[in-house]
């Protein structure tokens, strides 16, 4: 390990063969919504439960591998991303222990977020995953999912070379028809309906981008400063 990580192990049988030529270049990111660690670990490698993620991180910062990297790991479930669906197929999946949204939402700890950027090094170094591949899970499924959520700390992993943080710049209140927000969060990645006015998925994908990127106008609107957002995350998504 680059920064010397200690990882525990902890096999979950919850996983199955990569499809042949699938490579990994997506590193997905989730919280648990769960009451602490040990639930989590026993939900995780529970064959019944058919869930799993390559690796767990405690609020401590301890981390556990559930599952081998050259595996899939069953994390992601309905998502899509870019046009593609399979996601476990091409991902690695991290989970961080937090009670998430249905239990006391609170923000990730420090010695959390230290192992996990030392975990995100050692994987970024190892598999050809590029910064705008480095995602949330409410990302690639914003009708199911809220995870990591909106105090997770993206500009703090950008800050270390982990992910894309363009700075928001005050660009002022775009007049944006709502057909070409749409279409811009298509082309960063986002499964957005082709609509020119709001309905309920559109309004879902706005939320899962402003949660990811403008968590201070977090309302499914298309806000001008939504519309800024989009545009600055635009630019610096497609650049890379
Ligand atoms: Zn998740």
């Amino acid at each position: 390990m680059t920064d010397a990580l200690s990882i525990a192990e902890r096999p979950s049988p919850n996983h199955d063969a990569r499809p042949d030529g699938t490579g990994v270049d997506i590193l997905l990111l989730h919280y648990t919504g769960m009451q602490n660690a040990e639930a989590a670990l026993d939900r995780l490698t529970d064959a019944n439960a058919k869930v799993s993620a390559h690796y767990l991180i405690a609020e401590d910062g301890t981390c556990w591998r559930m599952v081998a990297e050259d595996r899939r790991a069953w994390h992601a479930g309905v998502a899509s991303w870019a046009g593609a669906s399979d996601i476990n197929a091409r991902s690695i999946g991290i989970e961080l222990v937090n009670p998430g949204h249905q239990f006391g939402y609170r923000p990730f700890p420090e010695p959390q977020m230290e192992s996990l950027k030392a975990l995100c090094h050692d994987i970024l170094a190892h598999h050809p995953i590029p910064p705008s591949r480095v995602l949330g899970h409410s990302d690639v499924a914003p009708e199911r999912k809220e995870d990591p959520g909106e105090l997770f700390d993206w500009a703090g992993l950008a800050k270390n070379g982990i992910g894309l943080w363009p700075e928001p710049e005050q660009t002022g209140d775009p007049e944006m028809p709502f057909g070409e927000a749409m279409r811009l969060l298509t082309e960063i990645g986002y499964a957005a309906p082709e609509t020119t006015v709001m309905t309920g998925p559109a309004r879902n994908v706005l939320l899962a981008f402003q949660r990811r990127w403008l968590p201070s106008d977090l309302c499914g609107a298309l806000t001008p400063g939504t519309a800024a957002r989009i545009l600055e995350v635009h630019a610096a998504l497609t650049r890379t």
